[in-house]
């Protein structure tokens, strides 16, 4: 339950002060001057002037347009033109590398800032920028899920890096319960049959990276409630994609409070680099002290943090970017006569050869779909990945559906029954 959390956050923390070694700050360099990073209609350098938008989606092969429906670009930030000009002034201003890990000087006011508005954005006391999502995500679960009284709980659908967190926390004797993929009696069942002594933590992707499907919100918190776990997810497609602030899956549908871990990156919707663990404070105080994947590793680069702080910037002032990304998720749901629940969008296509060859026929018409296959994904269910960004337009997709078609791509029927229906409702604008 809930109080074992308490006690043992209580003891780790105490025998750490006991021995004279909790840590609880970072040493914070000045930075020489708040940078300006948005500079509405301020004309720049040339390299701005395709208006960091379309450009993204675009790269030139053999002399033509190829057109990319394969990155994690969900709002078009990556070039948009107050990041460039963030990056560029942090870098000319401080330098590029940080030197060293957070701990012991990497760590300045712009990450402060940065960590600040994350929390702000996710509603939560405290946050902690990592190097990387996949840092992030193995300090949380090696970090939370370590020990003889600890049980991990995992979604089998997770991220490789909640996989591998787990894999270390198991090796560090916690328990590792992997539950069948949104399958809330499963859950429960193994909840249950899990000693009540046992410090529970369960982890799920918000947004499963590969099937572009949501987890069970309702059913996590309710049994949350129910038994008293720690509930961390990982945020990584979700953040600035979802809800109307764009804060995550978790505050679409409205949980975003019964949510105790939000696991995020930097490198997707934010256009930037990075993860980060947006969470109360003594857990972030743990992490900061048993989260060996950010003790040990040099800070984020400091153009790349203020190229996020212009992303959350750009989020709060031009937040139709999201409304036009789920309008192009309708599109092509659509277009596809399949229930597109997010602008992630897999077909699925069976063997790894068909799944290849789909690719490279779209290729040869002007389009890039990544073929996924194991094991990244089950073997069987080889598929091309779709994925959707802001810096699309509808002829964008009207394109690659006269294309899909063209190549006899169709999707298989009946995807994504169920949980899109509750996407439709309450995370679409
Ligand atoms: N979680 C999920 C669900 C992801 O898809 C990814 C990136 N592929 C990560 C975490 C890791 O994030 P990063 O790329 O910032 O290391």
């Amino acid at each position: 339950s809930t109080e074992l959390w308490e006690a043992w956050l209580a003891s780790s923390l105490g025998q750490l002060r006991s021995a004279g070694l909790l840590r609880t700050l970072r040493p914070v360099l000045p930075t020489l001057s708040a940078i300006q990073v948005l500079v509405p209609g301020d004309v720049l350098a040339p390299w701005i002037e395709d208006g960091g938008g379309h450009a993204c989606q675009e790269v030139t092969q053999h002399g033509g347009a190829l057109r990319l429906f394969s990155t994690n670009d969900y709002l078009g930030l990556s070039t948009h033109l107050a990041l460039r000009r963030a990056a560029a002034d942090a870098a000319m201003l401080y330098g590029v590398g940080p030197r060293s890990s957070a701990v012991v000087g990497g760590y300045t006011l712009l990450h402060q800032e940065l960590e600040r508005r994350l929390a702000a954005l996710k509603g939560t006391e405290e946050c902690l920028v990592f190097p990387t999502g996949f840092a992030a995500n193995l300090a949380v679960v090696s970090a939370l899920g370590s020990g003889e009284d600890a049980a991990i709980f995992s979604d089998e659908l997770n991220h490789a890096s909640i996989v591998d967190g787990a894999r270390l926390a198991s090796r560090n004797k916690g328990q590792l319960h992997i539950y069948r993929h949104n399958d809330m009696q499963h859950l429960e069942e193994l909840i249950r049959a899990c000693p009540s002594h046992h410090r529970k933590l369960v982890v799920a992707d918000s947004l499963f990276s590969m099937d572009g499907d949501f987890a069970d919100f309702e059913g996590l918190v309710r049994l949350r409630r129910k038994y008293g776990f720690l509930l961390a997810v990982d945020e990584a497609h979700a953040t600035l994609v979802c809800g109307s602030r764009g804060g995550g899956a978790a505050e679409a549908f409205g949980v975003a409070d019964e949510v105790d871990v939000h696991i995020g990156t930097l490198s997707k919707a934010l256009g930037a680099h990075g993860g980060f663990v947006a969470c109360r404070a003594d857990l972030k105080t743990l992490l900061l002290n048993k989260g060996r994947p950010y003790i040990f590793s040099t800070a984020t680069p400091t153009p790349v943090v203020a190229a996020a702080i212009a992303a959350l910037q750009v989020n709060e002032q031009e937040p139709d970017r999201r409304e036009h990304l789920w309008r192009l998720v309708r599109h092509l749901g659509e277009g596809l006569g399949v229930d597109a629940c997010s602008p992630i969008v897999p077909l699925i296509v069976g063997s790894e050869a068909a799944a290849v060859a789909a690719s490279a026929a779209l290729l040869e018409k002007g389009f890039y779909v990544p073929a996924i296959r194991p094991p990244t994904v089950a073997p069987g269910t080889s598929r091309l990945r779709i994925s959707l960004s802001a810096a699309h337009t509808i002829e964008d997709v009207d394109a690659l559906l006269v294309a899909l078609k063209e190549c006899g791509i169709l999707p298989a029927t009946g995807s994504h029954a169920g949980s899109c229906q509750r996407a439709e409702q309450d995370v679409v604008f």
